[in-house]
């Protein structure tokens, strides 16, 4: 290593889903000693081979390339008293109520606690989204659970909620554009901006498949309190989630006036205060995020009697998008009863294998439930989604051309780049009726209708 400001950590990441799995590869990759627990014994086995449990870019080959500072297994060690840091990122999924349900973390909390020795010091960072208040009462528990205990020890927090994009996940991870640390103790945040530093000053060497010439500014730091902290995740994501309900608001309206929702969000995109990112209309926001993140976040403003109307608004939008595509499909084909119906894509979005909240398998079920049968191909998804989609109605293809065999329409319902290099010509041949419904706004619209398609896209 050329820094001599880096200094190497005993890091244990509990949880090696999405999150968890790419921010140990990371921490091993940049030098840590990472050991990565989770209770799923599968998905152990498979990283003890270095297989990737997960769909994710570039994972398999990080995995081969850290294998010196990562190890896995299922258990806490016995020990943790050579342990400097635990990051907890175990799933916060949505209670029947909407709140998240902290079962996991709690779990957690014991778990750990229990293993912390006389006299040691210990940063708990919390990557997991949770609920405002949640690594204060956190932090209040453990040092109570301790002192029932008899044990004296130098416990801390740090809320350093994760901001990685599926399927992006390992390049997020080395490339975030921001890092943020919340606390209540200036050694603990420390610690983990030391942690962070080759990131921060960008030191480490950069694995050999990922772009070399690739320049990026050096990832800005946040450092506040936990509540704050906790906020700025549940707030970053209510943006975005509002933001593309903002634009399907705008794109309903385009359809109706015979204007274009492509053009309409690169004229506002060049705008520098309103910027790109999140302005693609389509059939909606799913995944494993924003769904549970916005709910979350309106069941604590319940709590307050506080309101929160532009948030309600967005998953309203958002529910809408997919009764908006339904009625697309009844429109062309009048009824859907006794229709194939070909719907390429299942994740949630291109890039991941994730089918949590996807649009696409509520839109598959939707149909079925109208008596229409549906025909799925996703590049990786399809193992996810056999169970979810289990039905005499849905038939899993391993390709394309499988998919829309007499198809009465298609529609993208994730925007996998390998449906734009579909030979369209050929998919039209093997159609019963050649009716695209393009439900990301991918393809080509103009080259289609001259191909003879009937091409329906959201907003154009
Ligand atoms: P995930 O479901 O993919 O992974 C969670 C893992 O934790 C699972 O493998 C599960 O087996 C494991 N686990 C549960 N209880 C455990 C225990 N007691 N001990 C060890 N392992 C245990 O979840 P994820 O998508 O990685 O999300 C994790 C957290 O990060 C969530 O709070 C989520 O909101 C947040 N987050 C997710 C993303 C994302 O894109 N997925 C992005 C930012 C933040």
């Amino acid at each position: 290593r050329e820094d001599d400001q880096f200094k190497r950590l005993n890091v244990i990441v509990i949880g090696a889903g999405y999150v968890g799995l790419c921010t140990g590869i990371v921490m091993a990759h940049i030098g840590h000693s990472v050991l990565c627990i989770d209770i799923n014994t599968d998905k152990i086995a498979l990283l003890e081979q270095g297989m990737a449990p997960i769909y994710e870019i570039n994972l398999e080959a990080m995995l081969a390339g850290c294998r010196n500072n990562l190890s896995f297994t299922t258990e806490l060690p016995k020990r943790l008293g050579d342990t400097d840091i635990v990051i907890i990122a175990v799933g916060t999924p949505s209670k029947e109520n909407g709140d998240a349900d902290m079962q996991y973390v709690d779990q957690v909390i014991i778990d750990i606690t229990s293993k912390i020795e006389e006299a040691q010091d210990l940063i708990i960072v919390m990557k997991s989204t949770v609920p405002i208040g949640s690594n204060q009462e956190m932090f209040r528990r453990v040092n109570n659970l301790l002192s029932d205990r008899g044990v004296q020890a130098n416990v801390n927090f740090v809320s350093n909620p994760e901001f990685l994009r599926e399927g992006k996940a390992i390049y997020d991870s080395f490339y975030p554009d921001r890092i943020v640390v919340g606390g209540n103790n200036d050694s603990a945040i420390g610690a983990v901006k030391n942690m962070y530093y080759p990131l921060l000053n960008k030191t480490f060497i950069m694995p050999q498949y990922m772009d070399q010439n690739f320049e990026s500014s050096l990832p800005s730091l946040v450092v506040t309190d936990f509540l704050t902290a906790e906020m700025i995740k549940y707030a970053s994501n209510a943006f975005l989630a509002t933001k593309v309900s903002f634009i399907n608001e705008i794109a309903g309206l385009c359809d109706k006036v015979g204007a274009d929702i492509l053009d309409v969000s690169i004229g506002m995109g060049l705008d520098n205060r309103i910027g790109k990112g999140f302005l693609h209309a389509g059939l909606g926001w799913g995944g494993s995020c924003f769904p549970k993140d916005t709910l979350a976040l309106q069941s604590i403003a319940r709590e307050y009697d506080y309101e929160m109307p532009i948030i309600e608004a967005a998953r309203t939008i958002n529910t809408r998008q997919i009764i908006f595509v339904l009625r697309k499909i009844q429109g062309l084909l009048k009824v859907i009863r006794g229709k194939k119906i070909a719907v390429l894509g299942l994740s949630y979005k291109p890039g991941t294998d994730d089918i949590r909240d996807s649009v696409s398998v509520e839109i598959v079920k939707r149909i079925v439930r109208l008596g229409g049968s549906v025909s799925v191909y996703d590049p990786v998804a399809l193992d996810n989604a056999r169970k979810e989609l289990a039905s005499d109605s849905v038939n899993f293809c391993s390709s394309i051309i499988c998919a829309i065999e007499s198809a009465d329409a298609v529609l993208i319902a994730t925007e996998w780049q390998e449906f734009l290099e579909v030979d369209w010509r050929e998919v039209k041949l093997k159609m019963r009726s050649p009716i695209i419904i393009d439900g990301r706004n991918l393809l080509h619209k103009k080259i289609l209708s001259e191909m003879g398609f009937t091409y329906v896209g959201v907003g154009r």
